[in-house]
């Protein structure tokens, strides 16, 4: 933040930036005259994966494109590319030497797999068999199209496929290659639970012994796929600054704190803390007034049908929904505000109107953000507004006002409808997958948005979302949806957070603990002790 006057500056909206005196000389990389800076590199360690946790913009990914080898690094010397050997000698008696010294004389070979899985989309032609066995390398392939569940996409052509079906497809063609280094960037992104927990066993089995970095935002996924892990902190678009390597509890437990011991930085202005500790203000009264009822509910779509077991919410609510892809979750939502007709079954009251911020966002809006957030509602500008504290300068949409929606980055523009959905007066929000592109500082702000936004409303929100984490963290109820994608899908009724939780997780065949320290939910490794205990006990889901 801003230096002057450190908290509560009345002029944030245009506050200073300064890199701390004291890391000029760990430079490593600069983008043009006043770009980006990174000062610092992790250190990889064959045999470990490394993972990278930080915000938005803070240089993860140019890291990963460093260490892939994509960029050579030029320790702020932007009119002059250094040689190879100039950058072999900056790291000379350094631990990255070797490595460095390997990778730019081709002893190591580097598979990287890129974040922005849209790209692939229109560079790929063919089948995805077809590209998997081009480069398959190691003989592997019935092995990763099994645990990645590729069975159903394996005949498709790679033009058609979804987020989720092409993130998978990259994976497994980075998988599939002989490599030393493994870099993976984002790989939860567009992933329901149970994938993602594959995808991370995947990398974790199909790369020992290598060099392996990735970087996620989803720290049940983090957690599960690192043995280490730094901290990537600094301003986003400014300057990032990499961490010592923790180990991943430790090193994420830190980063929720918002403070890093062993280098005595403060990474966070405030901490993230589960059982809703920091929000208790925001508790349901048991005497909350129902505000929706629904009996059970049929309804066929084409080849689809939906069937929900009976339920109700109550005033100031917020239901997360967990459940796979394709499983009717959006329909339900649309049959609960009359927008479509069941074939059976009622709703009371009729007539409940719903504002929605669909999965899928795109920036066609012709105009700047504060043309945007006109249109919605005057009072997510007015600045003397509670929805202005809560919402707008949270998410620090203040801050963006005069760019153009169409430039926004992915996160910019999640924060953007989601504040939109918020800001119009509705008794129903429904927030399909709200985290996707956030990074986690942003995940635990706009959850918590959407609670305050629900209570101080008394509405309703439902929340669908894949980050088991974030539904921890604001949930105070759970609908669990089972059934096969596309075929049929079935809604239990709002069960309390830890039965929901054990239903889901015992369908998906996984155990989770709670972290002593952080309170956070953390998969057990399958067949681990305490994975073996809880499954005994039928608790997937403990809530100690
Ligand atoms: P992260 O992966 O942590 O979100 P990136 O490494 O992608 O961050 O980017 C860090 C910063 O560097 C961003 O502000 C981005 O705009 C800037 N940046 C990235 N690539 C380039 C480039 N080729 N030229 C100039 N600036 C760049
Ligand atoms: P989710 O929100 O869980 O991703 P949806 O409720 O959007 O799932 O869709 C569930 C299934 O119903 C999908 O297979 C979808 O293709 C299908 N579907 C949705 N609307 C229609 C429709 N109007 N006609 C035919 N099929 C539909
Ligand atoms: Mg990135």
């Amino acid at each position: 933040g801003c230096n002057i006057c450190v908290k509560k500056c009345p002029f944030e909206a245009i506050s200073i930036v300064n890199v701390p005196d004291n890391f000029s000389k760990e430079i490593i990389h600069r983008y043009g005259t006043n770009g980006f800076e990174l000062f610092g590199l992790p250190i990889l360690k064959s045999g470990y994966v490394i993972g990278l946790l930080g915000k938005n913009g803070a240089g993860k990914t140019t890291i990963l494109k460093i260490l892939s080898g994509e960029i050579i690094p030029n320790f702020g010397e932007v009119e002059k590319q250094p040689s190879i050997d100039t950058v072999l000698q900056k790291f000379k008696g350094k631990e990255l030497f070797s490595y460095f010294y390997d990778l730019y004389n081709k002893k190591l070979r580097v598979v990287h797999k890129i974040q922005y899985v849209e790209y692939a989309s229109r560079l790929l032609k063919g089948e995805v068999s077809q590209l998997l066995r081009k480069v398959d390398e190691r003989g592997k392939l019935d092995e990763i199209r099994e645990l990645l569940f590729m069975n159903s996409i394996w005949n498709k052509e790679i033009s058609t496929l979804s987020g989720g079906e092409l993130q998978k497809t990259l994976i497994a063609a980075a998988l599939a290659r002989e490599a030393n280094v493994y870099a993976i960037d984002e790989p939860s992104s567009y992933l329901d639970v149970r994938e993602r927990i594959n995808v991370a066993k995947g990398i974790r089995e199909l790369t020992k012994g290598k060099y392996v970095v990735t970087v996620d935002h989803d720290l049940i996924v983090l957690d599960y796929i690192a043995d280490f892990v730094s901290i990537i902190y600094g301003e986003s678009g400014v300057y990032g600054k990499v961490s010592k390597t923790y180990s991943t509890r430790v090193g994420i437990n830190n980063f929720l704190n918002g403070y890093l011991p062993a280098e005595n930085m403060r990474v966070m202005d405030h901490k993230i803390q589960f059982y809703l500790k920091d929000v208790t203000d925001l508790d349901l009264a048991k005497n909350s007034a129902e505000k929706v009822r629904w009996s059970n509910i049929t309804k066929t779509l084409g080849d689809f049908s939906l069937n929900t077991e009976q339920g109700f919410a109550r005033e100031g609510e917020v239901i997360g929904i967990v459940g796979p892809n394709g499983i009717g979750k959006t329909t339900f939502i649309r049959i609960l505000v009359g927008e479509i007709e069941p074939d059976s079954g009622s709703i009371v009251p009729t007539g409940l109107t719903l504002s929605y911020k669909p999965q899928r966002i795109v920036p066609d809006y012709e105009g700047t953000v504060r043309e945007y957030l006109e249109s919605v509602s005057k009072d997510i500008l007015s600045t003397s507004s509670w929805f202005y504290t809560e919402v707008t300068r949270r998410l620090r949409l203040h801050k963006l006002l005069d760019s153009n929606v169409k430039d926004l980055s992915g996160g910019e523009l999640q924060k953007l409808y989601v504040a939109g959905a918020l800001a119009k007066e509705a008794h129903i929000y429904l927030l399909d997958e709200p985290s996707s592109y956030l990074d986690v500082e942003e995940r635990y702000v706009v959850a918590k948005a959407i609670k305050r936004i629900t209570r101080e409303r008394k509405s309703v929100s439902f929340v669908v979302d894949h980050d088991l984490a974030i539904h921890d963290y604001i949930a105070d109820r759970l609908i669990v949806f089972t059934g096969t994608p596309g075929k049929s899908g079935h809604a239990s009724e709002p069960l309390s957070l830890s039965k929901g939780m054990n239903t889901f997780l015992k369908e998906i065949g996984l155990t989770f603990r709670r972290d002593a320290e952080s309170g956070r939910p953390r998969a057990n490794k399958i067949g681990s002790y305490l994975d073996r205990l809880q499954r005994e006990r039928n608790e997937y889901y403990s809530t100690e």
